[in-house]
């Protein structure tokens, strides 16, 4: 009794596997971004390749947001691809396409472009500021059309997260002259960013009746150069491999750009948004200011 139902542990185990390929790859927006009371630009960028190689990440994306680029900080993109690493375009100024007009949002991706084409180990994959493809279904269908033209896939993600507001929160704590516990810094952020991947994933199970290969969004920030390597030790532990964001893209739904203008919180969101679930249903709690502050708050991080 005590074998069979050891066996049949392990064919739940191998079946779930099939469904659940648990595969996931990192990408970060904004390089490259400026100081801050942690950490120097160069700094930041210092420790993100030492962290990501430290656990043998071997491939990322670096979403570039081009009117960061001078002199000094386009060493810093040349060091994220001398280490391997690829750059790809986030846009020259961050303007949301829902809210400018289409031409002027496809210069800024075009200006963007001209600074950054001629880097090395830059690919040709464009993302939205604030995940924002349009302001409707004909403006997503249009700029979609038109980046196409211009030679661009899109790297969309399949987790959002607001990794950006940990980081500013831990920020603002050192600027504040607190005394912030790293520990429960760190707790804090793989934690959150876990239960993001995992809502994500379990939309993506019930959806598409499998896990796909999903894209995790993250930002060149501080809470990334300090934490992302054990986001990635954890993440294992969970059983998650990290792949290539150009693996990652090979992905069925990157094929599939889902009719919905719904597109803020991430491809898996929006492919269920286009079959119907609610959009209340696709937002993870902790992607919210006031919800998020609190809890980084009661985590006793900075006092
Ligand atoms: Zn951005």
């Amino acid at each position: 009794m005590i074998k069979k139902l050891i066996i049949g542990s392990f064919l739940i185990a191998a079946f779930s596997s099939g469904v659940s390929a648990r595969e996931i790859a990192l990408t970060f927006d904004d390089a490259p971004t400026p100081d801050s009371a942690l950490m120097t630009g160069a700094e930041r960028t210092d420790k993100l390749i030492g962290a990501l190689q430290s656990v043998g990440v071997k491939d990322v994306m670096f979403f570039v947001k081009a009117d960061y680029i001078h002199d000094e900080n386009r060493k810093r993109l040349l060091k994220f691809a001398d280490a391997g690493f690829h750059l790809a375009n986030h846009s020259y100024s961050h303007r949301s396409a829902a809210q400018i007009a289409h031409d002027d949002y496809l210069s800024d991706v075009y200006r963007a472009h001209l600074l950054i084409n001629d880097l090395p180990n830059f690919l040709p994959f464009h993302r939205f500021p604030y995940l924002h493809a349009g302001k409707d279904q004909t403006s997503v269908d249009y700029l979609q059309q038109e980046l196409k033209a211009m030679g661009y896939r899109d790297g969309y993600v399949t987790v959002d997260n607001f990794d950006w507001l940990i980081s500013s929160l831990l920020t603002k704590a050192v600027e504040e002259k607190k005394k912030v516990d790293l520990d429960k810094a760190r707790d804090f952020y793989v934690q959150t960013l876990i239960r993001s991947i995992e809502f994500y994933d379990a939309i993506a199970q019930k959806t598409l009746k499998r896990s796909p290969r999903h894209v995790l969004l993250l930002h060149e920030n501080d809470a990334a150069a300090l934490f992302v390597d054990d986001l990635v030790i954890e993440l294992r532990k969970q059983g998650w491999t990290i792949v290539s964001p150009q693996k990652a893209y090979q992905d069925k739904i990157a094929k599939t750009y889902p009719k919905t203008p719904f597109q803020k919180q991430g491809r898996v969101a929006a492919i269920a948004a286009s079959k119907g679930v609610p959009e209340s249903e696709l937002r993870h709690e902790s992607e919210n200011e006031m919800t998020l502050t609190e809890a980084f708050n009661a985590a006793g991080i900075a006092e």
